[in-house]
Formats: structure tokens, C-alpha cells, sequence
């Protein structure tokens, strides 16, 4: 580890450049840098320039008291620079100079020397504070890391949420599935010359149903109604999706009005069976659905919305006639 770690040693003592250099030397450390004064060490750090060429070290042993700018007016310097913040300044001072210490440990000194310095408890301490330096780098880079995965994560997250097909609340598919596998079905029984029914469906007295029992219980109740309707489909090609608040759509495709008729008829009884207490309904005592039913074998020239106006048109059909019901219309 020694040799490519970057030693900065801030003394105006050549006796101590030589001694600390050479010791440092001798252990392998090949990067010592050596400034004679405060000025010299805030100018070869980069300090003040703005660009970002400036020195890079592992570890700054600094003098107190030096002429100039002293040690730790050098040291408050250093530290206001964000890019200094990890890396260990050790103060390297004479006994007499032991009351300065407590202002550098205040300006962000990590430790001191006590100099001229024992050889073996020199070298050990340095090696100790590189060590420290080396672990708050690798936290560091950690930390970035793990930043920059919870962000990438929060990304994805946020585009398979925008491209996701599945309704939050309800489990089962949302509009924008509805929306692309209805108009897929819808041509391929045109290809097909064959018969595609669709249903929609809604919650009778829902508004009332949330202001009875609250909005989460609404939630609930979707939820409930969802799975039900779902678990009415027998077939594989048929499916479910929330069409718009508390309305359900249900394609089935190669089917006619009769077996949507079937179909209706399931779902409705399922959701009967669901028997989930309604004190606010008009028309009993527990939750309703009011289902429209329209089929049709698409023509050439037929517009897939013409299903849908139908549709809605029973189901509106299905509310004047009392709720409860299933409506079925021609087109
Ligand atoms: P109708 O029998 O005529 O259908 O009466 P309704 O009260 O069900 O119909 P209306 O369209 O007046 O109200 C629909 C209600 O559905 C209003 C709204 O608060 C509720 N609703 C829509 N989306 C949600 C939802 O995601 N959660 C809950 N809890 N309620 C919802
Ligand atoms: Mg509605
Ligand atoms: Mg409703």
C-alpha cells in the first residue's frame, strides 16, 4: 500500500523534511511532497484556483507554528474545501507548542505527532491514518455507488409504472390494457369474421357507498368486485380490466350475445356472492352491478368504438331501467 499513496508534509524545518522524508522513504512510500510554509501548501493543494487541478493526497502532516500563515489557519484552508473533508491532517509539533492543539483539533485536525519524531511510532501512525483513509474512501465510494443504483432503481421504477399494463388498486388489467388488447381483439375478429362481445360494468350507488363507509372500504370493495369479475372468466382469451373508476371492462372474444349473456350472468351472481353489505343502496342491502352487453362480428368498414358507444348505451340502459340488471343491445 505504500507506494502509490501521496504523503504532503507542511513544515518550515528542512530538519524535519529530511527527517520525516527519509523515514518515509525508507518504509517505501514513494509520493512525499514538501512544502516550506502555509502559502506554499494552500497553493500546491489548489486551494484557491477554481480549475481542478490541484494535488491529491493521502495524508498532510502539518506544523503549528510556522511564519506565515501557521499551521492551522492552513488547516481551517484545507478543510473548507469539500474535496479535503476525508483525507487525515496530522499535526506534527513540538511538546511546548501542545496548547495550540485543542484550536486544531477544533479546525478539523485528525491526530498529532509528537516530533522529533520516534521512528517505529511514526511510521505506524501513519500507516494507521492512511489505513482509516483508504476505508472512508471505499465508504465512500459505497455510498456513491449505492446512490447511483437507488436512482437508477427509482428511474426504472418510474418508466415500468408508466409502461405497466396492470391497474395498482384492483390487480387486474388498467385502461391503457384495456385500450390496446380490445382494439387487437376487435381486429382480429374482423380478420376472422368472427364475433367479439364486450361488457362493461359499474358499481351501483358507489358514491354512496364510499360516503357510508369511507373511501378505503370503496378501495376494498373495487378490489373485491375486480377479483370476482375475474374469476368469472373461464377462458383464457377473455379478460378484465378497470375502465374507468369503478367500471369495468370485459372483452371476450369469438363470442356472440349469448354466451356474453352467460357471461354477465356469472359475474353478476359472483359479485352478488361476494355479499358485501351496501346500508346506502337504493336497490338492497348489499354491493350491485349494473352490466351493459353488446356483440357484434366486425365489418370492414366498422369503427371499434361503435362496440363501445353500444356498450354504453345498455349500461346507461341498465341504470334508468333500476340497477341490478343486465342490459343487452343491438347493433
Ligand atoms: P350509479 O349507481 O348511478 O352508478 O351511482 P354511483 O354513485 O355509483 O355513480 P357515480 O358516477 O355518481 O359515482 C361513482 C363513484 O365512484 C364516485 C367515486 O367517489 C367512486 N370512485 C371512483 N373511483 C374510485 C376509487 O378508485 N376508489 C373509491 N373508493 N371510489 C372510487
Ligand atoms: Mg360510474
Ligand atoms: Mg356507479
Amino acid at each position: 500500500m505504500s507506494r502509490n499513496k501521496s504523503i504532503l508534509i507542511v513544515d518550515d524545518s528542512d530538519d524535519i523534511h529530511g527527517l520525516l522524508g527519509s523515514i518515509l522513504e525508507k518504509e517505501g512510500f514513494e509520493s512525499i511532497h514538501h512544502a516550506r510554509s502555509g502559502e506554499e501548501a494552500i497553493s500546491l493543494l489548489g486551494i484557491n484556483d477554481s480549475g481542478n487541478r490541484y494535488l491529491d493526497v493521502d495524508i498532510i502532516l502539518m506544523d503549528i507554528v510556522m511564519p506565515g500563515i501557521d499551521g492551522i489557519e492552513t488547516l481551517r484552508a484545507i478543510k473548507a474545501r469539500d474535496r479535503f473533508r476525508d483525507v487525515p491532517v496530522v499535526m506534527v509539533t513540538k511538546l511546548a507548542e501542545v496548547e495550540y492543539l485543542k484550536k486544531a483539533f477544533d479546525a478539523g485536525a485528525l491526530d498529532y505527532i509528537v516530533k522529533p519524531a520516534n521512528e517505529v511510532e511514526f511510521v505506524t501512525r501513519v500507516r494507521a491514518f492512511l489505513r482509516l483513509k483508504a476505508e472512508m474512501d471505499l465508504r465512500r465510494a459505497r455510498e456513491a455507488e449505492l446512490l447511483e443504483t437507488t436512482m437508477k432503481l427509482r428511474k426504472a421504477n418510474a418508466t415500468l409504472e408508466r409502461l405497466s399494463y396492470i391497474d395498482g388498486l384492483t390487480g387486474v388489467g388498467n385502461r391503457r390494457y384495456f385500450d390496446e388488447l380490445y382494439l387487437k381483439e376487435w381486429k382480429r375478429a374482423r380478420r376472422e369474421k368472427s364475433p367479439v362481445a364486450l361488457l362493461l360494468l359499474d358499481i351501483d350507488f358507489f358514491k354512496a357507498y364510499n360516503d357510508f363507509y369511507g373511501h378505503q372500504a370503496g378501495d376494498a370493495c373495487l378490489g373485491r368486485i375486480a377479483q370476482a369479475v375475474a374469476g368469472s372468466l373461464k377462458r383464457p382469451v377473455d379478460f378484465v380490466a378497470r375502465y374507468g373508476g369503478e367500471e369495468f371492462a370485459v372483452v371476450l372474444p369469438h363470442t356472440g350475445m349469448d354466451g356474453a349473456m352467460t357471461v354477465a350472468g356469472s359475474i353478476a351472481r359472483a359479485v352478488h356472492d361476494l355479499g358485501i353489505n351496501h346500508g346506502a343502496s337504493m336497490v338492497g342491502d348489499r354491493v350491485t352491478v349494473s352490466i351493459g352487453v353488446a356483440a357484434l362480428v366486425p365489418e370492414r368498414d366498422d369503427d371499434p368504438d361503435a362496440l363501445l358507444h353500444a356498450v354504453d348505451a345498455a349500461l346507461y340502459r341498465a341504470k334508468e331501467e333500476g340497477r341490478d340488471r343486465i342490459v343487452a343491445v343491438d347493433i
